[in-house]
């Protein structure tokens, strides 16, 4: 039995290996001792991991654990599924939309780290709290998907009133840059609110992600991370955002468990 864990910011993502089988669970990172306790039933199997908190979790198991650097073991895991979902790429982009964000350029065998933002799947979190006081993942991205932003974002077609524009007119020139033109005739629901928040993140992440894909001449940019778990909207902002801007996005199913099955298989 071989188990693969990616021990990040938010969640603990897990790939158990078992007759040519694989099994797929995630954890709370605030839960990562019942996860060590789950572990330690365990005490002949091999173990690989990866993340933030490797180290800690290590700490905590009696295995003799792999460790692996969280970027080359995403790489691997991403690599894995592309083969098994036969969609190959040589030149692409990858961005991991976890916690945090982190951009990468891929050619070929060769991974390199292309840059990041702050703005991802805490800051959904984060500021979706300070707008709502929604606490529950679940809710806030089932509120946020019934949300409209129509009148708490600035396009650049509402600068542009009426006039040609320089720039596609649906691209947003002010994330909640509205607000101050629309407060005194309309409310902003909890939901509106919520998808203005997972908007401006969308609108980030794929904007730093585009740069790179420009400057790697790259057609392709594999959005992956847990960010987009049931969050419908992030997605279809990303999707329509990437491809306005010209270039292909692709979701890797179960790609949030990239880092964990890639440390397994580097082990
Ligand atoms: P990092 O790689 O930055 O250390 P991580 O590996 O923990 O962090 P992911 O698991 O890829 O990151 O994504 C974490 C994000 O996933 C959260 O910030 C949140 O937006 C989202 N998410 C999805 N499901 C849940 C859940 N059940 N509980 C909390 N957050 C969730
Ligand atoms: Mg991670």
């Amino acid at each position: 039995m071989k188990f693969g864990i990616d021990a990040g910011g938010t969640l603990v993502k897990m790939v158990k290996e078992e007759n040519n089988q694989r099994f797929y669970s995630k954890y709370l990172s605030t839960e990562i001792e019942e996860v060590a306790e789950m572990l330690k039933q365990f005490p002949e199997a091999e173990v690989a991991l990866t993340g933030g908190k490797a180290t800690y979790l290590q700490s905590l198991i009696p295995q003799e654990a792999f460790q692996s650097i969280e970027f080359d073991a995403t790489f691997k895991g991403i690599q894995t599924f592309l083969k098994q979902y036969q969609h190959p790429l040589e030149n692409y982009i990858f961005t991991n939309v976890g916690t945090g964000t982190s951009i990468h350029h891929v050619e070929r065998d060769k991974q390199e780290r292309a840059g990041g933002t702050g703005a991802g799947g805490g800051m959904i979190q984060g500021l979706g709290y300070l707008l709502t006081g929604e606490t529950d993942f679940e809710r806030l991205v089932t509120l946020a998907a019934q949300g409209d932003r129509d009148n708490i974002d600035l396009k650049v077609k509402h600068i542009y009133k009426g006039d040609k524009t320089p720039i596609p007119g649906e691209l947003t020139a002010a994330n909640f840059g509205r607000v101050l033109h629309t407060k005194d005739h309309v409310t902003y629901s909890d939901a509106d609110k919520l998808a203005a928040a997972v908007g401006v993140v969308g609108e980030t992440v794929t904007t730093v992600s585009i740069h790179a894909a420009r400057e790697f001449n790259a057609e392709y940019v594999v959005y992956i991370g847990s960010s987009f778990l049931g969050n419908d909207l992030l997605k279809e902002v990303v999707m329509r955002y990437t491809v306005l801007r010209g270039f292909r996005p692709y979701f890797i199913e179960n790609g949030e468990y990239s880092g964990a099955l890639g440390t397994l298989k580097l082990m």
